[in-house]
């Protein structure tokens, strides 16, 4: 590619994220659903509510969904309706978004972070079971009550290595999918493999709102009934608060849209899968390492994350030629001041190395093929100048 082609486009800037492209795309169908929300004149919890939750189960496969506030407040009321409390830790990872570590703390107990597998960007099974070996070795009285993976980037975590240890162990297992909506390993979605998930309905997740909202995922019903009722304060039947519940409800503009976007969830995750292709197959034979992949688990590319040495340069590179990027997390959980007095088993080397070359691509349904080419053609192009310049 000539600088010249390269400076036309680069005229405006692709976006590495775009939820208002959904709104443009799905217009007709999302002005018709919240003005008859309006037009109803119920606004929190009603029929939309419901039929999104039954219509949000079905998809995923689960006996029940529970709509919330949050895919935060979804973790955390998962947490709570298992009965994690004070004294109790659950192992997840640092390689996250805050939410994951923030819902555990929220719940009242502690997060005990493991290391990731570097390929898969997930939790590594085999230290989460060294972590609790460890622990019950170390305690008369065991500690770790659950495992709570999370999907990341769209990418399944090693679910049957960590139901077969929980199982074992007797511990819960809660999956964060927020960022993972309609991800499967070997056909069954995540969401019905541990005892209970939460997902996130923020803007810019596979399945995105227009504000916030989230789901909890289980096929137990007395976990969803149990969710239920700390959504909404604590009431029983008779709005008698037995339990000290939260506000934590999903509004009935946010499910109507919901429901809009659930019918094109399957076609917008084939579509990132599209666009995963096209960059795999620009970057092919370059320096930059593409996600990896294999043939059980079902990626839905929430975001396509490369490794690439002198990522910082490069991304200003990008800049300047018009491609938009993010860092996906530029700080691990475990460093950021909330979190420092947290317990991690057996170093984080994985986790605090990735953060150095990791790269977010532009990635959402609307991104034209075309657009997609040119990002990776211009990934290319800077790559070979940074390094080259480095020199
Ligand atoms: C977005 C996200 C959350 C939190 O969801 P909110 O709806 O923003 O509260 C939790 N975990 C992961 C992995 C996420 O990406």
């Amino acid at each position: 590619m000539t600088l010249t082609t390269e400076k036309s486009k680069a005229s405006r800037t692709i976006p590495q994220t775009d939820p208002h492209a959904s709104y443009l795309a799905y217009q007709d169908g999302l002005d018709a659903a919240w003005s008859r929300v309006m037009q109803r004149g119920r606004y929190v919890l009603g029929t939309e509510v419901s039929a999104f939750e039954a219509e949000f189960a079905n998809f995923v496969g689960a006996a029940h969904a529970v709509g919330t506030a949050s895919g935060t407040a979804s973790l955390e009321l998962a947490l709570r309706a298992l009965g994690i409390a004070q004294e109790d830790r659950v192992i997840t990872v640092s390689h996250t978004a805050v939410a994951t570590a923030s819902a555990i703390k929220l719940a009242g107990a502690e997060p005990l972070f493991v290391d990731i597998d570097p390929h898969s960007y997930t939790m590594d099974p085999n230290l989460v079971e060294d972590a609790i070996r460890n622990d019950r070795k170390r305690r008369r009285i065991p500690t770790i009550k659950a495992i709570l993976p999370v999907h990341l980037y769209g990418r399944p975590a090693d679910m049957k290595a960590i139901c077969d240890i929980a199982s074992r162990y007797d511990l819960r297992v809660v999956e964060d999918c927020a960022q993972a909506h309609g991800a499967a390993i070997d056909g069954r979605q995540v969401g019905c493999w541990g005892d209970i998930a939460a997902f996130s309905f923020y803007p810019t997740k596979n399945l995105g709102c227009f504000g916030d909202g989230g789901a909890i995922v289980t096929n137990s019903g007395d976990l969803a009934r149990r969710c239920r009722t700390l959504r909404e304060y604590g009431w029983d039947e008779r709005r008698n608060s037995r339990e000290l519940g939260i506000n934590a409800r999903l509004d009935e503009l946010q499910a109507a849209i919901l429901r809009v976007k659930l019918k094109h969830l399957d076609a917008d995750n084939e579509r990132r899968r599209a666009i995963g292709d096209v960059y795999r197959r620009g970057l092919q034979g370059s320096s930059i390492v593409c996600p990896s992949t294999t043939a059980r688990a079902l990626h839905v590319y929430h975001q396509f994350v490369v490794r690439c040495e002198q990522r910082d340069a490069l991304r200003i590179r990008l800049a300047e030629l018009g491609v938009a990027t993010l860092v996906h997390y530029a700080v691990p959980v475990h460093q950021q001041g909330a979190f420092q007095s947290c317990a991690a088993y057996g170093g984080l080397k994985e986790t605090e190395r990735a953060v150095e070359t990791i790269l977010s691509l532009p990635m959402f349904p609307q991104l034209d093929i075309a657009s997609a080419r040119y990002v990776a053609d211009c990934i290319v192009h800077s790559a070979n100048n940074v390094v080259s310049s480095a020199c």
